[in-house]
């Protein structure tokens, strides 16, 4: 990689700015835009082979046919949100994680929605290692969202669909920004929509682009995992409509997080959750395959909470980190104990073959 790529690459932006000032409204980008983009390492989010087209001003295959978007247009969506210090933001299309990382050096918050698992996954990975610890990555369906956290001061959906979702904009604070690709394939128009206290959207027509489709979700997507950090703890909740997609879901969370050891061993608990509809009946069964295969696996927790809560059933493992051979060594027998831990032999056992079994 060479040293003035980045540079480059931030000169093309400026130059495609001007040229489409006349239509975009903006002669050049958010300087804190452009600031974030020469502080971030696009070749973090490429796949190996493209690494030395990283700092092209072009669009990139990632994984799973998807595509991490033009540098310039990353740039423009990022400028047209006017992102504030004090804004929460909501991406649709986590894809690469590359928007979501020039937001994160923007904004407070962002949370970001991905229909497909193991792109959320790489995505959490890859934001983890570049320390982005404001982005808040689900996977789920970006038709709906992510209510929890709305209104935000800024949506930008970064797959084409026929429509602006109107949960999109319920979730959208008055005078907030939504910046989408909307119309068919091969006639995409970038729109900026904003709603005003009347709770009309006004939509401004940006530019022609070609994005890959935001993918209507046959029915809604009824599982996902959430990570999150606090002070002392990181943790992974999985839900679903059954145990088993709840628990699969809540796997692969840990699956991303067992990447990275160092962040677990310094906040020293993690939590596993899972949430799911049809456990009550299961909750004996449950608890007891989870206990198995926790001590077949070396994965281990000193407490282990569960309550229900109108039909979903939350079960919270808190454990304390111990190295994987002393707990080989110490470990036999699901038991609870002060150092009891939460200890790696993750991504090849039960884990794995719950991740596979969705
Ligand atoms: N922002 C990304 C660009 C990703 S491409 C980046 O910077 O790399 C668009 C992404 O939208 C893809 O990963 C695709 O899987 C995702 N997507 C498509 N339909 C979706 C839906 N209904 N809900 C959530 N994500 C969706």
């Amino acid at each position: 990689m060479k040293h003035d790529d980045r540079s480059d690459m931030l000169a093309r932006i400026a130059e495609e700015f001007a040229r489409n000032a006349y239509r975009t409204g903006l002669r050049e980008p958010d300087p804190r835009v452009h600031a974030a983009m020469a502080r971030l390492p696009r070749e973090r989010f490429v796949p190996p082979d493209l690494v030395p087209r990283a700092y092209e001003d072009s669009a990139l295959p990632i994984d799973s046919g998807q595509s991490i978007s033009q540098p310039f247009i990353v740039s423009l969506m990022s400028s047209l949100l006017r992102p504030q210090p004090h804004h929460r933001v909501l991406e649709i299309g986590t894809g690469s994680g590359y928007q979501a990382a020039v937001l994160a050096g923007l904004v407070r918050e962002v949370w970001s929605v991905e229909r497909l698992p193991e792109l959320a996954t790489q995505a959490i990975v890859r934001l983890r290692e570049l320390d982005c610890r404001n982005v808040h990555v689900r996977v789920g369906d970006g038709h709906l969202g992510w209510a929890e956290h709305g209104p935000y001061d800024g949506i930008v959906v970064t797959c084409g669909g026929e429509r602006v979702p109107g949960a999109l904009l319920d979730q959208l604070a008055p005078g907030a920004h939504l910046v989408m690709p909307v119309g068919p394939e091969h006639d995409q128009r970038l729109l900026d929509v904003t709603v005003g206290v009347d709770g009309r959207p006004e939509r401004r027509d940006v530019l022609g682009v070609r994005f890959v489709p935001f993918v209507a979700a046959a029915a809604p997507l009824r599982a996902h995992f959430e990570l999150f950090e606090q002070q002392d703890h990181v943790g992974v909740r999985g839900f679903g409509a059954t145990v088993a997609e709840a628990f699969a879901q809540a796997a692969r969370g840990l699956t991303a997080l067992s990447t990275d050891p160092g962040r677990v061993r310094e906040r020293r608990r993690v939590d596993f959750s899972c949430g799911a509809t049809d456990s009550q009946h299961l909750l004996a069964q449950w608890l007891d395959a989870v206990a198995r295969t926790m001590r077949d696996e070396g994965l281990v927790f000193a407490r282990f909470e569960v309550r229900i809560e109108s039909d979903l059933l939350h079960a919270t493992g808190f454990g304390e980190p111990i190295d994987a051979t002393r707990c080989a060594r110490e470990w036999a027998g699901f038991r609870a104990s002060a150092d009891a831990a939460f200890v790696g032999l993750v991504p090849e056992g039960w884990l794995a073959q719950c991740a596979s079994a969705l």
